[in-house]
């Protein structure tokens, strides 16, 4: 599974608790990132000044992250990605990784959040999340990012019958209620 949806929708605290409770491992590209940057690795120091001005990191360098990841034995039954793909390209590169090992995606989680609860939701992770990208200029800019870039993506997998809407509005555990609704329907209308 993926779930999709722009910085601030709530995507890494419901992916940890759905991907628990299904017993899949939960991958996110920005906290292998975040991890990478704190180690100060030969990756981490590539990809540091990106992620503090709210860009994306290159296509090729998040792929081959997300390939080495999806290879390691836990992923071997199942996993929810979350953060990506963000792009177009991206999407093509999962497509060849998942079809070469015989896997498909089951579905596409969509959190969906009004834009003016997103970056207030942000601007108050600020005060205690230490984040470089979390501050008004930079939220801003990866709002306009995600719109550009990765909104599409919805798009894309709606055409294949993929996408699975939740409102992402209110509180949390209310939130994770309505994904696990959704995923049952789901399933059970597969
Ligand atoms: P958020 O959803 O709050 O923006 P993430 O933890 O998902 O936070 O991502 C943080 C940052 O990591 C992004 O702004 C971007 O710089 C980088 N990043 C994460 N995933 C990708 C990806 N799939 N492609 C390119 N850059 C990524």
């Amino acid at each position: 599974m993926i779930i999709l949806g722009p910085p601030g929708a709530g995507k890494g605290t419901q992916a940890e608790l759905i991907a628990a409770e299904r017993g899949i491992p939960h991958i996110s590209t920005g906290d292998i990132f975040r991890d990478n940057i704190k180690r100060e690795t030969p990756l981490g120091v590539q990809v540091k000044g990106i992620l503090d001005s709210g860009g994306y990191v290159p296509d090729e360098v998040t792929n081959e992250i997300v390939a080495d990841r999806l290879a390691q034995d836990d992923a071997k039954d199942g996993f929810l990605l979350d953060g990506y793909p963000r792009t177009l390209a991206q999407v093509k590169a999962l497509d060849e990784l998942l079809a070469g090992d015989g896997h498909a995606l089951d579905a596409v989680l969509e959190l969906q959040v009004d834009e003016q609860e997103l970056v207030q939701r942000l601007v108050k992770r600020a005060e205690t999340s230490g984040r470089a990208d979390d501050t008004e200029d930079v939220i801003r800019e990866r709002q306009e990012i995600y719109r550009r870039e990765t909104a599409p993506l919805v798009q894309t997998y709606t055409e294949r019958d993929l996408v699975v809407d939740v409102d992402g509005m209110g509180e949390m555990s209310a939130v994770t209620d309505r994904i696990r609704a959704a995923l049952d329907k789901v399933a059970a209308d597969r």
